[in-house]
């Protein structure tokens, strides 16, 4: 397999037979654990059940007017810790693969071609979106399915987010997000693609323009930066890292990182991703390094344990000290310092603490810093309020800001989440925001 088609494509996913069969293994359970599970209420002791009983379309039915990104949710939640986490057949033998069943359905709605979300008859009241991600999109297909027209405004050239922008396409290909997408259109969405709201004054702007509510889903796009690193060539943020290769320049980076040796800083799933990248990029060696132990990193434990036997090198207890340059400026090794755990932290976690004297340096010719993504400098703070964090203070059940008519949710609100979790603040908020416009809903 050449390089580029490592990077295009992502596994297939259970057909008609294999999800028959795992519904077939599921318990029925009256009190549902797994639907509780869920954080955005896509509800699979329903969808399950349906398919079960050979009501296919009915199951697709659950899935897609719970979850408008079901597909999507289906391929990247970490149902580990969510929805199977709870399901009962895990005391039994294993827990239902409900994430696989629910891609298995949204896939088997494109290839049957049933749709079962469409629009209402057209409202008058404009709402804008700003930023395409999965918070936003979730939020436009709610108000959407509704009659409201929504315009979203993205910064990028295409919609979707870090889904489009992030992920790499071994995990979520861009044949799968094309129909994905195409919901969206059918239900009305425009799209304003490579435009970006500025801040406050852009979010003000809107409102002054006759758009009666504006939802912000900006998500966190700049990145955390180890001191230096910009100086240096070869260091790139995860960020960068990652839109290269789900633009076309694979075949680029494979140049610059075939039979080298290649370091990742951090211990999150964005971390995971990279080191990932970087061996299938043709790395001789990935080293993953992280400040703190195995135990304590944030990327889940299946991720984990996928880049040990892909071969990552994992570096823990290891903290880098500087990056070292040759005379053209170029990376040619990190230095680091080994660190021991000390006392615990405000939030419980024992402290990393360097060692002194016990500086090294890994020969690195490439890095890639994930450490973290902050908000970007479209400043909301004249208009809503942030924490010293800079992410949007919202109400907990409408997700409404401290400014009348601007609501938000995603990863600007919660900081680095979850697909699913932005799902659910996109549709908390459209439930707020028809209420505000007049109509009669729960919220
Ligand atoms: C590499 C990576 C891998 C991940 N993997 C997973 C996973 O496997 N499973 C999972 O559940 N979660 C995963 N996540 C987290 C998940 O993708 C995010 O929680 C989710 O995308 C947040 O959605 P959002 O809509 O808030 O923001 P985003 O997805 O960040 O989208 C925000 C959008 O707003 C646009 N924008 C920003 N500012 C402006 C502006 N001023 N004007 C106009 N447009 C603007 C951006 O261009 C972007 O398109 C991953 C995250 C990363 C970074
Ligand atoms: S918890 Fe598991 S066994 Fe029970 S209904 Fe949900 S998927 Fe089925």
């Amino acid at each position: 397999m050449s390089v580029t088609e490592r990077f295009k494509t992502m596994e297939k996913g259970f057909g008609l037979v294999q999800a028959l069969a795992e519904a077939e293994r599921c318990l029925l359970c009256h009190d549902a654990p797994c639907s509780k599970g869920c954080p955005a209420e896509t509800d699979p002791a329903t969808f399950i059940r349906k398919l079960r009983m050979r009501n296919v379309k009915g199951a697709i039915r659950t899935v897609k007017t719970n979850n408008a990104l079901g597909g999507a949710c289906g391929v990247l939640c970490p149902t580990a810790r969510l929805c199977e986490k709870e399901c009962s057949a895990t005391g039994i033998v294993r827990p239902i693969a409900i994430g696989k069943i629910q891609r298995f359905l949204v896939e088997h709605s494109w290839e049957i071609g049933f749709e079962p979300l469409a629009a209402k008859p057209a409202r008058a009241e404009k709402v804008a979106v700003i930023g395409s991600g999965p918070a936003g999109l979730s939020c436009a297909a709610e108000l959407a399915k509704e009659g409201f027209p929504v315009t979203m405004f993205e910064e990028r050239a295409e919609p979707g987010g870090v889904i489009r922008y992030g992920v790499p396409a071994y995990r979520f290909d861009a044949a799968f997000l094309k129909n994905e997408m195409a919901i969206f259109e059918r239900l009305g969405v425009t799209f304003v693609c490579n435009t970006r709201i500025d801040g406050a004054s852009g979010a003000k702007k809107l409102l002054a323009d006759g758009f009666a509510a504006v939802f912000l889903g900006p998500g966190l796009w700049a990145a955390e930066r180890l001191p230096g690193a910009e100086k240096v060539k070869g260091v790139r943020t995860s960020v960068e890292f990652l839109a290269a290769l789900r633009g076309k320049q694979v075949a680029g980076l494979a140049k610059e990182f075939e039979g080298k040796t290649v370091a990742v800083i951090g211990g999150g799933s964005v971390a995971m991703d990279c080191v990932e990248s970087a061996l299938k990029l043709g790395a001789k060696d990935a080293y993953l390094v992280y400040r703190r132990s195995f135990a304590q990193m944030p990327a889940e434990e299946d991720e984990r344990v996928a880049a040990l036997r892909l071969g990552v090198h994992f570096l823990v207890l290891n903290q880098p000290v500087k990056y070292l340059a040759d005379g053209k400026g170029k990376l040619k090794g990190l230095k680091l310092v080994r660190t021991r755990l000390g006392k615990p932290d405000a939030s419980g976690r024992r402290k990393p603490e360097p060692i002194k004297g016990s500086e090294w340096v890994l020969d690195v010719t490439a890095a890639v810093e994930a450490i973290g993504n902050k908000a970007d400098a479209a400043d909301w703070s004249a208009m809503v309020k942030v924490d010293e964090a800079g992410l949007v203070v919202v109400n907990g059940k409408t997700r409404k800001t401290s400014a009348r008519k601007i609501f938000a949710g995603g990863d600007i609100v919660r900081g680095p989440a979850l697909v699913v979790e932005a799902v659910q603040d996109g549709k908390l908020a459209a439930r707020a925001i028809r209420a505000a416009l007049g109509q009669e809903v729960k919220v």
